[in-house]
């Protein structure tokens, strides 16, 4: 399949011009922020930008609204979230966020400076499009099944599966020879893909997965696995195998206030950016961990995994795209706070827009013709993504239910 043309993925250096103002979009290899970096975002989204930080489903950052880009740059650049002006827009890896931690069977806290460091030291590399998504998951499933061009699911401590084009290509790894193999294989697309910049992803290229596999000199060994799409949303207190504590931390619509997250930095602590929109802060003393709970979660974050926060995701919707029909982030919001997004057990479940009616005596629902309810009559139970039109753009690649704007009020599924 052949796109339209070069990717138009933002970065750092190329702003997306959108509705709301230019918009910087910031790779964050692994999620991975020192307090330094997330101090300095927090500065940047308050002085630079309109005041947020946007975690986006890659583990990313976006900031809105830029004014001064150069500044933006000069500052990203001082707390290394900038290493590289050839390669930024090419440094997506989404890793397991709680390697090493809590469970996996994979400790690969290192595999992600590791591969972000082998594409910054090959300048062909530059070339791959800003799409192109790397993954390294630590055999519990939770970044597998995001859909990586090249990635690496552990099936032991030492041994891992390389998946390409978002499925097990058969083929098995050691440890040690991962980031050599994945490094191989973006080389390996590139070559394949040729001069046609309208092949953005390797599941792009006609048999991409194949073909790389071949030109590695590779062989399939094993029976493919499985892998299913999981969301692994860390929330609240998490035990660490070290005896320290993480936790995970809901944020809403993906939207954290600078403000909020100048006190996350002050911890001093790791923070993992989660590509469900999430923050988990790690290894800290229990006590901290408690004062951290105590100050955070009335400044909004979200502790408690019963959150109707934690059901809900939306596109930017207006003011920040054109294309939107309404605000959606302002109706899904009203809709969490007057309690019309219900828990995944009520017995209304998805498509439902009158908690009073009886699902058993319900008529049958028009399929083919929807029809356009008023933001303020919708009431959803379970997971449910808002967009303010047709492309869905961030919904989660698993089970949910959609709420589409129209020019006519939202349409539910
Ligand atoms: S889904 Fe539509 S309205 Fe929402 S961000 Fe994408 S293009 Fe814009």
């Amino acid at each position: 399949m052949t796109r339209r043309g070069p990717d138009s993925c933002p970065g750092v250096l190329r702003l997306h011009q959108a509705a709301d103002g230019p918009l910087a979009r910031i790779r964050v290899p692994g999620g991975l922020l020192n307090p330094a970096q997330l101090q300095a975002l927090a500065e940047s989204a308050r002085d630079l930008a309109d005041g947020n930080i946007e975690l986006t489903s890659r583990g990313n950052i976006q900031l809105r609204q830029v004014r001064d880009a150069a500044a933006l740059t000069d500052r990203l650049a001082a707390v290394g979230l900038l290493p590289s002006h050839t390669h930024e827009r090419v440094r997506n890896i989404i890793a397991s966020p709680l390697s090493g931690r809590v469970g996996g069977l994979a400790d690969l806290r290192a595999l992600g400076p590791a591969l972000d460091a082998g594409l910054l030291a090959a300048p062909r590399l530059a070339e791959l499009p800003g799409r192109v998504l790397f993954t390294l998951d630590d055999g519990r499933g939770d970044v597998s099944g995001l859909g990586a061009d090249i990635g690496v699911h552990a099936i032991g401590a030492e041994e891992f599966a390389l998946l390409l084009a978002g499925r097990d290509s058969g083929v098995r790894l050691r440890a040690a020879d991962t980031i050599e193999v994945m490094l191989a294989a973006a080389h390996g697309f590139l070559d394949l893909r040729g001069e046609d910049a309208g092949r953005w992803r390797l599941h792009d290229i006609e048999q991409g997965a194949d073909r790389v596999v071949d030109l590695l000199g590779l062989s399939p060994v094993a029976d493919r696995l499985e892998l299913p799409v999981r969301r692994s949303l860390p929330i609240g207190w998490l035990e660490q195998e070290d005896g320290l504590v993480g936790l995970g931390a809901g944020v809403r619509l993906g939207c954290l206030p600078a403000r909020t997250a100048e006190f996350l930095a002050a911890v001093e602590r790791p923070i993992v950016v989660t590509p469900w929109r999430g923050l988990v802060v790690a290894d800290l003393e229990a006590w901290a961990a408690e004062q951290v709970v105590r100050v955070l979660a009335p400044m909004g974050l979200i502790f408690d995994a019963d959150s109707p926060w934690l059901l809900v995701s939306a596109c930017a919707g207006q003011p920040g795209c054109a294309k939107s029909h309404t605000d959606v982030r302002a109706d899904v919001s009203e809709a969490v706070d007057t309690g019309r997004v219900l828990p995944a057990a009520y017995p209304l479940e998805h498509g439902a827009n009158d908690r009073d009616a009886d699902p058993e005596k319900a008529a049958p629902r028009q399929v083919s013709e929807p029809p356009r309810i008023a933001a303020t009559d919708i009431s959803v139970a379970g997971r449910q993504h808002w967009s303010g039109c047709d492309r869905r753009c961030g919904r989660p690649r698993d089970q949910v239910t959609d709420i589409v704007a129209t020019d006519e009020g939202y349409r539910i599924g």
